[in-house]
């Protein structure tokens, strides 16, 4: 038979299960409508970090334009989110040609009239060599798409949030942004700019309701993991070891990071370059 003393500790636990159960149900109900109706941008949506993260956003009820110069792939990204019954476009847009952008956002106004978030995610690593080994060819194009790229998507997009009060907006940038990335110093520099974009423009608009963070993944298993690999099958073993956690990161980590700075529980969080890294810049 059950003392007073137990039932009594029962009742309350059951109490307590009852209302975290509540507060679990309800901030489950709130994540499910956090993005609902929401517009949301997301470049290099046809893979790897985008993809997932337009998946995450679909999953929460956001109305989703998935850009990228992969048509093949961005619609079938595309195909399998309205399958699951989301809200979601593709438009083929190369983020370095600023005539493709500007229309992509004038597109954006007159069909959706609105801009809530963005995620300027596409990026491009190719590049195996030491410094001074480099090309000219492959500097210009890693800066076109991922400085470039980046600041021109930010460039048509905040006009547009100003216009409805304000927006969120995330930028790709990596650890590379954060530290040396040996063979890869282009790429590093590309990135180092990104924060320079993200935090110049987080000051510029801070007041005016735009908030503009960057995520730093480290190494994340997507087809640029996969060909960094296929280059220098070396690195796959001894790349797991680079991460406290024992392993490298999926898209899905870095896609709730950037919900996370999407969302209004970031409503005092700008400027920021937030890693996603499993502990690699602790080291
Ligand atoms: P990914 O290669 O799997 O996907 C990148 C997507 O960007 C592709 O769909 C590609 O078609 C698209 N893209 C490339 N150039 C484009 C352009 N000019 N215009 C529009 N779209 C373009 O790579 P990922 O790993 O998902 O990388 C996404 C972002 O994350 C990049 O900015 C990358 O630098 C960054 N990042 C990746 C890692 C990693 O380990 N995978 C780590 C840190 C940062």
């Amino acid at each position: 038979m059950q003392s007073a003393f137990i039932r009594r500790i029962d009742i309350l636990n059951h109490g307590q299960a009852l209302v975290w159960d509540r507060s679990l149900r309800s901030r489950e109900h709130t994540m499910e409508s956090a993005y609902s109706g929401r517009v949301v941008l997301i470049t290099g949506a046809a893979a790897g970090i985008g993809k997932a993260t337009a998946q995450a956003f679909a999953a929460q009820g956001a109305r989703l334009i998935l850009a990228d110069i992969d048509t093949i792939n961005g619609e079938e990204t595309v195909a399998g989110i309205r399958e699951q019954g989301g809200d979601v476009m593709f438009c083929q847009c190369d983020v370095a040609d600023a005539a493709q952008v500007r229309s992509m956002l004038e597109m954006i106004e007159r069909d959706y009239g609105r801009l809530d978030c963005a995620f300027n995610n596409a990026g491009v690593e190719f590049e195996q060599d030491k410094l001074a080994d480099g090309d000219e060819t492959v500097f210009d194009r890693i800066m076109d798409i991922n400085v470039k790229g980046v600041w021109q998507c930010m460039r048509f997009e905040i006009p547009l949030m100003l216009k409805s009060g304000g927006g969120a907006i995330v930028n790709t940038a990596s650890i590379a942004a954060l530290g040396a990335a040996p063979k890869m110093s282009i790429y590093a520099a590309s990135k180092h700019a990104v924060l320079g974009l993200t935090r110049s423009a987080a000051v510029e608009y801070g007041r005016k309701g735009v908030r503009i963070n960057a995520v730093c993944p480290a190494v994340i298993d997507t087809d640029m993991f996969r060909r960094a690999v296929e280059a220098e099958p070396r690195k796959a073993d001894s790349v797991a070891a680079l991460h406290p956690i024992g392993r490298i990161g999926r898209a899905e980590e870095v896609a709730a990071a950037v919900l996370y700075l999407c969302s209004d529980a970031a409503s005092f969080t700008t400027g920021i370059a937030l890693p996603v890294d499993g502990g690699s810049t602790c080291i």
